[in-house]
C-alpha cells in the first residue's frame, strides 16, 4: 500500500520522534465504546489511528472506552475485534477502560487529597445551571469549599454505594469564570448502581469521559492520543488532569475532523434506530454504513482503507461525496472480481434454428469465457449455450425507439462470446404481453464474430435456460434522500428514503454463480458488482454499478 501520508498528524509525530518526545516512541490506541458496531466513521479512526502507529513502526492498543455501563455489552466489544480485523488491522493488546477503575479512583483520591477535587450535592440541574454559559460566567456550589478530609470521606462513602443515583459527584476544582467550559469544574465520577458488563456489581461510581480517558491514556503508555475535532476544547482538560497528577512523558491529544459522506448518516444512535425500528434488517443489512453491512454489501476492506488514507486528514470538517468511496470500490473491484453474466429481468429468446442431437435434444455448446480480462491468472470458465436463452427484457423491443440498438425484430446482435442473433418474431400472451422473442443465429459468428467482417451495434448478456441458475438480487438506491440528511428538519431520518432497496426474485444466473462463496463479489456484465449474501445462498447484492459517477 501507499506510503505514509503528509498531514498536520504525522508531521507532528514526526516532529516528536525527530526531538525523542516521550522517548521518541510511538503508541495510539483506537478507544470504542462497545454500545454499537463500527461504522464508516470508526473505520477512518482506525486507520489513522493503525496507521500512525504502524508508519511510525510503533503500536496501537485497542480500549475498549467501558465507562457506561447501561449501553456497553461484551458482544459489541467482540463485534468490534472482528471488524477491526476485517478491515485488515490487528491490535498490538486489547485494553479496557474498565481495568483502570481502581487506579483512577486512587488518582480521584490524590487530586481531593491536593484540593484539586470536592465532592458536590448539587442535583443535576443545578450543576449545570451553575455553570453558566459563553461570555456568562459560572458561579460556585455552595459545596466547593469543603475541606479535604470532608471531601474524602464523602468520597470513600460513594465508593461504598451508600448515596442514591444522582445525589453527588465529584467533581474537579479548577475555575468556574474559565472562558472554556470544559474547565468549569467538570464532573469526574457520577453515581451509578448499574451492572457493568466486565466489573460487575463493584463499582457504584463511574468515572466521566474527560476523567477516564487521559489517564488511561497516559496508563497504556500512549503517546500521540489522535481524535474527533469535537474533542478539542476538552484538550485543555485533558492536559489539566495529567499536569496535576504529574505524569511523566504525558499523552498529547490531536484531533482531526470526523468523516462523513453524502446521503449518509454515521450517528450510531440513528442506526440504532433505524434497526430497532425495523427498518433496517440490522446492524450489518446490506444498506448501513456500519462495516458489517458495507461487508455483506460486497466492500472490498482494500477500498475503504485506501479511501479512509487518501480522502485526506485535516482539521476542517467537511462532507465526502459517497460517489468518491464508490470509486475506489469500483476501482478495487475491477481489479479483484471475475466476470459472469446473470439476467435480472429475464425474457426467454429461443433460437429456431438452433440444431438438435440424435436423440433430437438441443446441442449444448460450451464456450470459454474470460474471468476477468484485468487478471489473466484467474483464468477462463466454461458457459453452455443451447437453442433456448434468457435475456434481458430490457434488450428487446418490439418497436425500437430512436438510438436503441439491441434487439429488435430484422435486428441483429451479439450475444457475448456466443453468436450473432437476429429477431424475427415477438410471441405473446392473450394480453399482447411478450413472452417469448424468436430469433435465428448465424453458425458462422460461433465465438461472437463474423468471418466477413460484418458489424452488430450491440453485445448482449445471455443465460442458457437450460444451464441457468434461481437467483435473487438486491438492488439499492442511497439510503437517504438529501445530502445531507436532517439538514432540513434537524431529523436525519426524516431524510430516509423510503425505496432504498428492490428485490429481484426471478433473476436467471450462469450456473459458475452456484459455486460463489458468501460474500464472494463478481462482475455481472453490463450490471455491475455483485456480492454473494454471507448466510443466504444464491442472493446478491449489488456492491455498486459499473459507471463511476465521481467527478472531483
Ligand atoms: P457515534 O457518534 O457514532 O456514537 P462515537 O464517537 O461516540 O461515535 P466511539 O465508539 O466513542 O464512537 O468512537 C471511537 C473512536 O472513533 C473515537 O476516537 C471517535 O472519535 C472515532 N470516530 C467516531 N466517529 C467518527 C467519524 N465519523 N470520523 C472519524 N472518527 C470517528
Ligand atoms: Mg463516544
Ligand atoms: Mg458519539
Amino acid at each position: 500500500e501507499p506510503g505514509s501520508p503528509t498531514n498536520f498528524i504525522y508531521d507532528a509525530v514526526n516532529a516528536d520522534v525527530a526531538q525523542g518526545t516521550r522517548g521518541g516512541r510511538v503508541q495510539t490506541r483506537f478507544p470504542p465504546e462497545p454500545n454499537g458496531y463500527l461504522h464508516i466513521g470508526h473505520a477512518k479512526a482506525i486507520v489513522v489511528d493503525f496507521g500512525v502507529a504502524s508508519d511510525f513502526g510503533g503500536r496501537c492498543v485497542l480500549r475498549l472506552d467501558d465507562t457506561n455501563p447501561e449501553t456497553e455489552d461484551t458482544d459489541f466489544v467482540d463485534s468490534i475485534l472482528e471488524d477491526i480485523r476485517w478491515l485488515g488491522y490487528e491490535p498490538d493488546e486489547e485494553r479496557y477502560a474498565s481495568d483502570y477503575f481502581e487506579q483512577l479512583y486512587t488518582w480521584a483520591e490524590q487530586l481531593i487529597d491536593a484540593g484539586l477535587a470536592y465532592v458536590d450535592d448539587q442535583d443535576g440541574e443545578a450543576i449545570s445551571a451553575g455553570r453558566g454559559g459563553f461570555g456568562k460566567p459560572g458561579v460556585n456550589s455552595p459545596f466547593r469549599d469543603r475541606a479535604a478530609a470532608e471531601n474524602l470521606d464523602l468520597f470513600r462513602r460513594m465508593r461504598a454505594g451508600e448515596f442514591a443515583e444522582g445525589s453527588r459527584v465529584l467533581r474537579a476544582k479548577i475555575d468556574m469564570a474559565h472562558e472554556n467550559m470544559q474547565l468549569r469544574d467538570p464532573i469526574m465520577y457520577r453515581i451509578r448502581h448499574a451492572h457493568h458488563h466486565r466489573t460487575g456489581d463493584r463499582w457504584p461510581i463511574y468515572p466521566t469521559y474527560d476523567w477516564a480517558h487521559g489517564q488511561s491514556d497516559a496508563i497504556e503508555g500512549t503517546t500521540h492520543s489522535i481524535c474527533t475535532l469535537e474533542f478539542e476544547s476538552h484538550r485543555p482538560l485533558y492536559d489539566w488532569f495529567l499536569d496535576k497528577l504529574d505524569v511523566k512523558d504525558a499523552p498529547r491529544q490531536y484531533e482531526f475532523a470526523r468523516l462523513e459522506l453524502t446521503y449518509t448518516v454515521t450517528s450510531k444512535r440513528r442506526l440504532a434506530k433505524l434497526v430497532a425500528d425495523g427498518v433496517m434488517e440490522g446492524w450489518d443489512d446490506a444498506r448501513m454504513p456500519t462495516l458489517r453491512g458495507l461487508k455483506r454489501r460486497g466492500y472490498p476492506a482494500a477500498a475503504i482503507r485506501s479511501f479512509c488514507r487518501e480522502v485526506g486528514t485535516t482539521r476542517t470538517n467537511s462532507r465526502q461525496s459517497v460517489e468518491y468511496l464508490e470509486s475506489y470500490v469500483r476501482r478495487e473491484l475491477n481489479a479483484t472480481a471475475q466476470r459472469r453474466m446473470a439476467v435480472l429481468h429475464p425474457l426467454k429468446l429461443r433460437l429456431t434454428n438452433w440444431p438438435t442431437d440424435e436423440n433430437g435434444e438441443p446441442v449444448v455448446e460450451h464456450f470459454e469465457l474470460t474471468n476477468n480480462p484485468e487478471r489473466a491468472k484467474d483464468g477462463t470458465r466454461k458457459v453452455a449455450f443451447s437453442g433456448e436463452l434468457w435475456i434481458e427484457a430490457d434488450d428487446f423491443r418490439e418497436v425500437p425507439p430512436p438510438k436503441y440498438f439491441r434487439l429488435s425484430p430484422g435486428r441483429e446482435v451479439r450475444l457475448r462470446g456466443a453468436y450473432f442473433v437476429t429477431a424475427t418474431e415477438a410471441v405473446k400472451d392473450e394480453h399482447g404481453n411478450i413472452i417469448e422473442v424468436l430469433a435465428t443465429y448465424d453458425p458462422a459468428t460461433k465465438g461472437g464474430n463474423a468471418p466477413d467482417g460484418r458489424r452488430v451495434k450491440s453485445t448482449m448478456h445471455w443465460v442458457s435456460a437450460a444451464h441457468s441458475e434461481d437467483a435473487t438480487v438486491a438492488l439499492y438506491e442511497r439510503l437517504f434522500t438529501a445530502e445531507a440528511p436532517g439538514e432540513r428538519t434537524g431529523e436525519a431520518l426524516d431524510d430516509l428514503n423510503p425505496a432504498s432497496r428492490e428485490l429481484l426474485s426471478d433473476a436467471k444466473v450462469e450456473r459458475a454463480l452456484g459455486d460463489a462463496a458468501p460474500g464472494e463479489v463478481v462482475q455481472f456484465e453490463r450490471l455491475g458488482y455483485f456480492a454473494a449474501d454471507l448466510d443466504s445462498p444464491m442472493l446478491f447484492h449489488r456492491t455498486v454499478g459499473l459507471r463511476d459517477e465521481w467527478a472531483s
